[in-house]
């Protein structure tokens, strides 16, 4: 057996990740792992642009960046973690600036900024901001490389392409994990005085989805095992503009430039969903409407026009709409519309969190002691029902760096715990048996079945009879899984073992969506309820918790923290 002792250990290599490292080496010894190769993490993926309100195009306050957050969030988001968020943003994004992101520049030579969705002046009164901290339309890149390549120059040790598949705890505390090696198929065992999860999203429940296949959610899916609460699970982002139909993200960048949408009669219709703020409303609001356009006019895809923006600027700011709309599409968007629909995108709920980072183990108050979790895998909540474009690089930044900072103030105060021996042989004989049956069952088909079903009964629009037919098609697949072997398969390189790993956590997950979706009876943000179409701030102005006992979910609730906006009505 494969063993290694490492003072921190964070499981994932994304913007939170890496952040969050970079911190936590000040305060003791850093070991990330990451089952793909660091620069190939979700984060790699993000375009438009990294939130503050710095400035540099026109005056713009944190406190605007505040209101516009708290009211993005549909009232369902924590401000108390919204103002530190929106504070530290603008320190933040200096201190990116001086690791060497290469941001863009504008005339003054001061880092660009753009227009995004919901992003406005004057506490949501005023014309729209230009908040998006710019690097062409490769933010992600442009952060994820800088931070790994820092991380390499402080001699960070990385177990790359290690697939983590449980935590083990004593009853202390998080003390470890076990991993499997993907290129060599063997397992190890890590012992750790701290572990942080940054282990991105679950978006990829969904068919229609702009996320890179590994977001399937394995950091959840740890955590309801070991019986912890997840938090908000109901809330998914779909994104008004997945390049129709694959879902590669066509960024709000393009309409934040200046970018229309129009429906099949060639009709701007944003003018009858959001009238003042038209394309530039938040992504909820975009993406019902034209989920509505969709459903009204039976075609699956309305159209993004960019026809009127110069070939030079398209080339300027947003060099990889251009590409991509071209490489998969064929399209030459200086001359031809994009057809776009709704993708599944970014996944609000997550790991209930402090704003330290330290994982709640009763989802309220009290930290799970050596058990942190920061970036799209948690829920602090910042982005409460609905994020706000560009939000969601800077939570990582911000709250990953905070974690870290946490875990080196801790480290040296914290003991090695002793690992659970008993977890560790129920663990091993799990993974173990899936080599002992045949392999008779399809993963790949397993996983359409799941991701397509999700879209159809789960997706934009919900109501309580797709929803129940949901659960009931997630509980048939759970036992069709049962039956999954890998036996006389090669260990070495078998992917088909990560798959079956994942698809496993993506059941899981999947289930606690739909059980949390179904007993939220109102509309908030991202989750739209045919049936219950009004916001109901006297029944539901409160998170979800969800969690595992006995193999039975059960399902909580705690109050929203509201420290300076009192919940208002949005209009757009
Ligand atoms: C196409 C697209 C464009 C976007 N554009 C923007 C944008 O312009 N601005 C913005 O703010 N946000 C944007 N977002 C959202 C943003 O990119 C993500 O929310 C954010 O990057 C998530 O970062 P993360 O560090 O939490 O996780 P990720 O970057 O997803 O990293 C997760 C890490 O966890 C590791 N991991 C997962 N499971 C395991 C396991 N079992 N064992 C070991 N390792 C594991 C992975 O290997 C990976 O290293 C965009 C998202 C998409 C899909």
């Amino acid at each position: 057996m494969n063993k290694h002792q490492h003072e921190i250990l964070i499981i994932g290599a994304g913007i939170a990740g890496l952040s969050a490292a970079l911190e936590a080496c000040y305060g003791g010894e850093v070991a990330v792992i990451s089952k793909v190769f660091p620069i190939r993490s979700h984060s790699v993926a993000a375009q438009g642009g990294t939130a503050a309100a710095l400035g540099n195009m026109e005056e713009d306050h944190w406190e605007w960046h505040f209101y516009d957050t708290v009211k993005g969030s549909d009232f369902l988001g924590d401000q108390d973690a919204q103002a530190i968020f929106c504070y530290d943003a603008i320190k933040m994004a200096y201190y990116l600036e001086h690791l060497g992101v290469p941001f863009s520049r504008n005339e003054n030579g001061k880092i660009l900024q753009r227009y995004f969705g919901g992003h406005y002046s004057q506490f949501g009164q005023g014309p729209p901001v230009r908040r998006a901290c710019v690097a062409a339309d490769r933010i992600g890149q442009a952060m994820l490389h800088t931070l790994f390549g820092e991380c390499l120059r402080r001699k960070i040790k990385f177990y790359n392409e290690f697939l983590v598949t449980h935590l083990l705890f004593h009853k202390d505390g998080c003390c470890g994990c076990i991993a499997w090696d993907l290129v060599k198929g063997e397992i190890h065992i890590f012992h750790a005085k701290l572990i942080l999860l940054a282990t991105g999203g679950y978006a990829r429940l969904f068919q229609f989805s702009t996320n890179s296949a590994i977001n399937t959610g394995d950091g959840l899916g740890m955590i309801l095992n070991a019986g912890l609460p997840l938090e908000d699970l109901e809330f998914i982002q779909f994104h008004p503009t997945g390049l129709y139909p694959w879902g590669f993200l066509m960024s709000e960048a393009v309409r934040g430039e200046g970018g229309y949408l129009l429906n099949q009669a060639g009709e701007r219709f944003m003018e009858r969903y959001a009238p003042t703020k038209m394309e530039l409303a938040p992504r909820d609001v975009v993406a019902r409407a034209i989920q509505m356009e969709i459903e009204l006019s039976g075609n699956p895809y309305v159209y993004l026009d960019l026809r009127h923006l110069s070939e030079d600027f398209i080339q300027e700011r947003l060099p990889q709409v251009k590409e991509m709309a071209f490489k998969f599409a064929g399209i030459n968007i200086k001359k031809e519309l994009i057809p776009v629909a709704p993708a599944a995108h970014y996944t609000m709920g997550g790991i209930p969190v402090n704003i330290d980072g330290e994982v709640l183990a009763d989802g309220k108050k009290e930290a799970m002691p050596g058990l942190f979790a920061a970036g799209e895998c948690a829920c602090i909540s910042i982005h409460g029902a609905n994020r706000l474009g560009t939000n969601s690089t800077m939570e990582c930044a911000v709250f990953g760096h905070r974690a870290g900072k946490k875990m080196a103030s801790l480290v040296k105060k914290t003991n090695y715990l002793p690992l659970p021996k008993e977890q560790i042989s129920l663990a091993l004989e799990e993974i173990n048996h899936l080599f002992v049956q045949p392999p008779k069952i399809s993963i790949a088909e397993l996983r359409q079945q799941l991701q397509v079903s999700m879209m159809q009964n789960c997706g934009i629009l919900r109501d309580q009879s797709r929803l129940k037919k949901q659960l009931i098609i997630i509980q048939d697949l759970k036992e069709v899984y049962k039956k999954i072997g890998l036996k006389g398969i090669p260990r070495t390189f078998n992917l088909a073992f990560e798959e079956v790993w994942e698809l496993r956590n993506m059941l899981n997950i999947a289930e606690a969506v739909v059980i949390s979706a179904l007993a939220r009876e109102e509309s908030r943000g991202a989750h739209y309820r045919i049936d219950f179409p009004k916001r109901d701030d006297k029944n539901w102005l409160k998170h979800t918790l969800i969690w595992k006992k006995e193999d039975k979910l059960n399902l909580d609730y705690k109050p929203v923290v509201i420290t300076q906006f009192p919940p208002s009505e949005r209009f757009f």
